[in-house]
């Protein structure tokens, strides 16, 4: 088996110069996530370059240096519930886990849902990740509410409402939008029940989040 130490190094210390992310821990926990183990074993010898990879389904992993702004943004400081539309490979979660106290992470294809699910589970033994087979664009209301809300692919319909109310008072929700004008990335903070504020954070080229049949969580596993 190869060993990517030094890639990954390089790796990390590339994404938080580049970033001008100050917090440590977010370079701790890129230090940490083994990326090479998101990816087909084909494509292993690039998972330390700032770039993004196919992981089959027609989906891809995000940069590093995505994953670790979006992060950034949500200003985690290790106690909170974090819910994660679109885990994908599973990388965006682990990085979060690493940070925060829960992650919820939910995923629409039900193949990359089984896979990743055994990935973080049976292979890394992540404890603190849980992962839904379900439409994220309606959330996880059984669980809500959450501190932090972040997706991974692209909403062309604004912000869906049903993520709004499923923040806490005081959480942060960063999710792509691209209605056709090229995508944006949205940070929203809930002040009040019904006040918040809306920054763009940059823009950001991501799959589409797309709507399921089925609005009901029909499977999830620890
Ligand atoms: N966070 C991922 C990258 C996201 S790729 C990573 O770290 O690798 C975007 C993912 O969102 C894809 O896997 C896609 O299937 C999923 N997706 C798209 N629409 C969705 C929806 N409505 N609910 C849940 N997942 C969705």
């Amino acid at each position: 088996m190869m060993d990517f130490t030094f890639q990954k190094r390089i790796m990390a210390e590339t994404v938080v110069s580049k970033l001008n992310i100050t917090d440590y821990r977010i370079k701790k926990a890129l230090l940490r996530v083994e990326r090479h183990l998101f990816v087909p074993q084909a494509l292993q010898f690039r998972a330390y370059e700032d770039i993004s990879l196919p992981i089959g389904y027609n989906q891809t992993i995000s940069h590093p240096s995505i994953v670790a702004y979006m992060t950034s943004l949500l200003e985690l400081e290790g106690d909170e519930k974090v819910l994660e539309i679109g885990t994908g490979s599973g990388y965006q979660a682990a990085i979060l886990a690493e940070l925060c106290k829960q992650v919820y992470t939910v995923e629409i294809k039900q193949g990359l849902f089984e896979k990743t699910h055994a990935l973080l589970k049976f292979k890394l033994r992540v404890v603190n990740i849980r992962c839904y087979l379900s439409d994220g664009s309606v959330g996880l209301k059984e669980l809500a509410p959450f501190d932090r809300i972040i997706v991974t692919c692209s909403s062309s319909e604004g912000i869906p409402e049903s993520l709004i109310n499923q923040l806490k008072v005081g959480g942060i929700m960063v999710i792509p939008v691209d209605e056709g004008d090229g995508g944006r990335l949205i940070v929203v903070k809930k002040l009040e029940q019904n006040r918040f504020t809306y920054e763009i954070a940059g823009e950001v080229d991501f799959v589409p989040l797309v709507k399921g049949k089925n609005n009901d969580v029909f499977t999830s596993m620890a």
